[in-house]
């Protein structure tokens, strides 16, 4: 068998690699027979004996050594215990189905397990037994007790495959769990201490946000580390689903949304609209039939900025020449010569929408019609010039301009607010369509994921258009939800010590998986030769002719009770071609994706004899096809893709279905003209060409195998544009991702800690001197304001004359407090039951934490989001990001341990111990500022009791606030020259009082 694999593979890096592994191979395999004459227990005793050699080793990297070694000998172990159950024809039920054992591990499957236990992907075509494959790494690196995870795409699968391929590590005596999504949490920890794990990305996912960012003790924890994880579907999880994060989150404190309000202006406007670019449509239609194609190129290129899917407009892309003329228009637009003009043609209309950025602008016209007496209402007010022009007016006092600055800033929010309401409605309007990206369910705007076509209820678009969409639908609308934690799958898997992956098409997507995870891929031949017949695509010139043949074939099939598997890119094509089926009387199966369990059995029926199965999106599904009685010879299953999808991946995934295990099995693709891809990524214009070099006329097909090449070119620039959105929004990422690494150690430190009481005083001995360098290391050092501070934070009592604060240095000063604060601190401590200041102190840390962490979080949001619009002014929002992003998570840090020492007198474990306390301090100091009713437990969130004074008043006898900053934007970024014009940056200069 291996022989026959390697000559298969000649030259290329990846055949050289797997060749390197051959060998290994056939080792394997030799241990495998030797392994025939033991007895069972013999065979078991060997994973006791690995167990117990590998928990003596500590060195990670020289555990990793081991595995390497004893590699051979552990996958022929679990090799010949599949040999065994098969042997005896094992029983067992897999969710509650009964299934006889029946697989020994294949050749080319023992490949794919040392590829998987090198952290790589191993692409294996469908069918192929991945399942099984996972198996052996899995044995094998459980081995070191530190547990293995298998990853999956739904609940259902996660179960099956861990009942199913349980029976293996029982057998060898290893435990394996299964996390499931309505387990409590002490059933969680128990899948986790299992030697291998089974659950879905989610789960996982959940789980850790659980355990870091919210569990308050080691006891609520259910994870127990990132060992090694196989992510199965591997592109599934880490392309697809590279846009969604993880959310946990909770209703938002505030509702600020005004889509009620601007929904009927909306709607009119948007009606507006379409008159005008019917109008325009109509006039580009005389021009056209005047000869004067340059005029309606232009006119059209207008309806196509104003409304990309105007019906007239389509219509005129379906004649090559006047698609020719629209394009050229197009094309000539984007010079940058004609900056000015695009601009004028774009004035014309109310607004303009782009397609392929999903972006909606107003235009003056547009704006006016919202607002006629102010269309300034819809326009970003300059701040920094305004801001300027207040610090010059020497009419004002410093008081007076605070308080200008923070109306003006005020009111920017509120256009600011307002802008982002609109362009969410307008894009609700024109961009989203009911049933493509979304469907309406028990009056609620469910999500269509527009890759498995799934409905994800629960699931919302974030930054308000969620509620924009539900305004258009005329459902209730949600209250916005605050984020309380939050992580990209991406960045969960990153934690794992070693990752691998597994999917029967990574190939086409090598390059983002090597460049963005470091996984680089293998590819695995299959077991036996592929007979799938790939046949070129069929071309047509509209949508419609396009159905009308598929339907045709399918027809043609169907009566030979051939079965088929007709893939579609949306729900609503699903659903139309369901209705034509209808017509023709021809019974089908829909996959609507609501229930896996369900859902899996109609994939596994849908090789047998006279079956339809239409499914959006077939990636990612795991569930293969088995063929039924005499279908081999009818062809084995059809498969029928109704229109090419953005990814070739994708294509590959639904193409993959048939032929499995070298059955037989054909493939074709429809394409129209009138298709997403080929409307926006201009193959549609290359392909008239051909057309008319063929003299193709209206209702014939193009067949031809350069035509299949023009589609793939076309599909590699999305390929490529997608790879990049996903790349930027991984580096936006990564920002949070540093962030949430800091913040989650600092949490488990003090979870983790037998001395609390060591990461309080850590506190005080950062927070302490960076509050007396504010105060004194200054040119004007504030000696009576840091007295003042001290005196609101801890219960010392200090006055200016005991102090002799400025007979020290800054330094010593701050070591002075340090000293003062930590005696306090143990005197009040003493009088409590010291477990529970234990806990009390961790309550502390964790409590300041969370609460600021949540809020960051949220400035976090409303930043990402601010970035964008300042992005108008061109700068690089990532940029401008990062830089932000830094300045507040410093700002966090110290606001947080501020928190912590604010807190630190004012919480009790218990009342008695606290009045004791109050007892040993100086009467004057219970009077006004001393800490007062504090509640058994708990730290008081006092920052929201007290009153803010007017902005940067520090005026003798005030209280300085310390408000945790909240960022309001846009503002004056802190590296940007002061608008004050002293040349100084903003931080250190103006930004430093404000
Ligand atoms: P994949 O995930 O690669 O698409 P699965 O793991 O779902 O494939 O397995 C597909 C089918 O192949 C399963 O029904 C399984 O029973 C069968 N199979 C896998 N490996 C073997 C083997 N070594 N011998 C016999 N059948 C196998
Ligand atoms: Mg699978």
């Amino acid at each position: 068998m291996v022989n026959w694999i390697l000559r298969k593979l000649f030259g290329s890096k990846n055949a050289r690699e797997l060749r390197r592994l051959a060998p290994i191979v056939r080792r394997i395999n030799e241990f495998d027979d030797q392994f025939k004459s033991l007895s069972d227990d013999a065979l078991r005793a060997k994973t006791v004996a690995w167990k117990d050699e590998l928990s003596r080793i500590f060195d990670p990297e020289e555990q990793w050594q081991q595995l390497d070694r004893i590699l051979p000998e552990a996958f022929a172990v679990v090799k010949n215990a599949a040999r065994r159950l098969k042997e005896r024809r094992h029983s067992f039920t897999v969710c509650d189905q009964p299934m006889t054992w029946d697989m020994v591990h294949f050749d080319v499957q023992l490949l794919g397990g040392m590829v998987l236990h090198r952290g790589r992907i191993a692409e294996m075509a469908t069918g192929e037994g991945k399942t099984l494959v996972a198996t052996l790494p899995l044995y094998l690196n459980a081995l070191t007790g530190r547990g293995s995870h298998l990853v999956t795409v739904n609940d259902y699968l996660a179960r099956r495959d861990a009942e199913w391929m349980g029976q293996l590590y029982s057998f060898l005596g290893l435990t394996v769990g299964c996390i499931q999504h309505d387990q409590d949490p002490d059933v969680r920890r128990q899948q986790y201490a299992c030697d291998i794990c089974y659950g879905t990305n989610s789960e996982f996912g959940f789980d850790y946000l659980r355990d870091n960012g919210m569990a308050t003790t080691r006891e609520q924890q259910v994870q127990r580390g990132y060992h090694f994880a196989i992510v199965d579907e591997v592109d599934s999880i880490l392309i697809d689903e590279a846009r969604t994060p993880l959310i946990i989150s909770g209703p938002a404190t505030i509702s600020t949304h005004q889509y009620d309000k601007w929904k009927p202006l909306i709607e009119q406007l948007v009606r507006k609209q379409t008159m005008l670019c019917n109008r325009i449509a109509s006039e580009a239609g005389e021009a056209f039939e005047k000869e004067d194609v340059e005029l309606g190129g232009r006119l059209m290129f207008k309806v196509k900025l104003g409304q990309p899917r105007n019906k007239q407009l389509l219509r005129m892309m379906e004649d090559p020449d006047k698609r020719r003329a629209i394009d050229k228009a197009e094309l000539s637009f984007y010079q940058d010569t004609r900056k000015e003009e695009l601009f004028l043609l774009k004035e014309e209309l109310f607004f303009t929408i782009d397609e392929k950025s999903n972006e909606a602008d107003l235009s003056e016209q547009g704006r006016s019609f919202l607002n006629p007496d102010d269309p300034n209402a819809f326009v970003l007010p300059d701040l920094i010039s305004e801001f300027t022009e207040i610090d010059l007016d020497t009419a004002l006092s410093d008081e007076a301009k605070d308080k200008k600055k923070s109306e003006r800033q005020e009111h920017c929010d509120t256009q600011a607010e307002r802008i982002h309401n609109i362009s969410n409605l307008l894009r609700a309007y024109c961009v989203f369509d009911k049933d493509v990206q979304y469907v309406v369910e028990d009056n609620k705007v469910v999500i269509v994921d527009e890759f498995t076509g799934r409905k994800m209820p629960g699931r919302r678009w974030s930054d308000g258009l969620h509620q924009a969409v539900e305004a258009k639908e005329g459902v209730q609308i949600d209250r916005e939800t605050q984020t309380l934690a939050t992580i990209t799958i991406q960045n969960y898997f990153r934690l794992y010590q070693k990752l691998a992956g597994m999917t029967g098409t990574a190939e086409t997507e090598a390059a983002e998986f090597s460049d963005i995870y470091k996984l680089d891929v293998n590819v695995i031949p299959t077991n036996r030769p592929v007979a799938r017949q790939d046949f070129n695509d069929r071309i047509y010139k509209t949508r419609r002719e396009k159905y009308n043949a598929v339907i045709a074939e399918i027809k043609e099939h169907h009566v030979k009770q051939q079965p088929v598997l007709v893939g579609t890119v949306s729900v609503e094509a699903s659903e139309l071609l369901s209705r034509m089926l209808k017509r023709e009387k021809i019974p089908h199966n829909v996959l609507n994706a609501k229930f896996h369990m369900q859902e899996a059995e109609i994939v596994a029926r849908a090789g047998q004899p006279g079956t339809v199965t239409i499914s959006t999106n077939m990636a990612g599904r795991g569930t293969d096809i088995k063929l039924g009685q005499g279908v081999p010879d009818l062809g084995g299953l059809f498969v029928l893709g109704t229109e090419r999808h953005e990814a070739r991946r994708i294509d590959r995934q639904l193409r993959g279905r048939c032929a499995r295990q070298g059955d037989p099995g054909a493939s074709r693709f429809y394409v129209s003209f009138e298709d997403d891809l080929m409307r926006n990524f201009g193959a549609a214009d290359r392909m008239t060409k051909i057309m008319e070099r063929f003299g193709l006329e209206e209702g014939q097909e193009l067949e031809h195998r350069w035509l299949n090449k023009s589609v793939e070119t076309a599909q590699k620039r999305v390929e490529q544009r997608n790879y990049m959105i996903r790349k930027r929004t991984l580096d936006f990422d990564d920002v949070m991702n540093m962030q949430r690494e800091v913040v989650y150690t600092w949490r488990n430190e003090v979870i983790d800690t037998e001395d609390p009481r060591s990461e309080i005083f850590e506190v005080i001995d950062e927070a302490v001197p960076a509050k007396v360098k504010e105060y004194l290391d200054v040119d004007e050092p504030n000696y009576s304001g840091l007295i003042h501070w001290i005196n609101t934070t801890f219960p010392l009592g200090l006055t200016k004359e005991k102090a002799q604060l400025e007979t020290r240095s800054v330094e010593e000063n701050a070591q002075f407090l340090i000293g003062k604060v930590k005696e306090a601190y143990e005197r009040k401590s003493s009088h409590e039951e010291p477990t529970a200041v234990k806990s009390l102190e961790r309550y502390i840390i964790l409590n300041a934490i969370d609460r600021l962490w949540q809020e960051h979080l949220y400035a976090m949001d409303a930043l990402r989001e601010g970035v964008y619009l300042r992005g108008y002014a061109q700068k690089d929002p990532l940029i401008e990001y990062k830089t932000e992003a830094y300045d507040m998570f410093v700002e966090l840090m110290a606001n947080i341990k501020n928190e912590v020492l604010h807190n630190l007198f004012r919480s009790t474990s218990n009342l008695q111990a606290f009045e004791n306390f109050l007892a040993t301090l100086p009467q004057f100091l219970l009077k006004e500022d001393a800490p007062s009713s504090p509640t058994a437990g708990s730290a008081i969130p006092t920052k929201r009791a007290r009153q803010p004074s007017a902005l940067g008043d520090n005026g003798d006898g005030e209280v300085p606030v310390d408000l945790p900053v909240r960022r309001n934007i846009p503002k004056v970024g802190r590296n940007e020259p002061c608008p004050c014009g002293s040349g100084k940056k903003f931080k250190n200069c103006c930004g430093r009082t404000a």
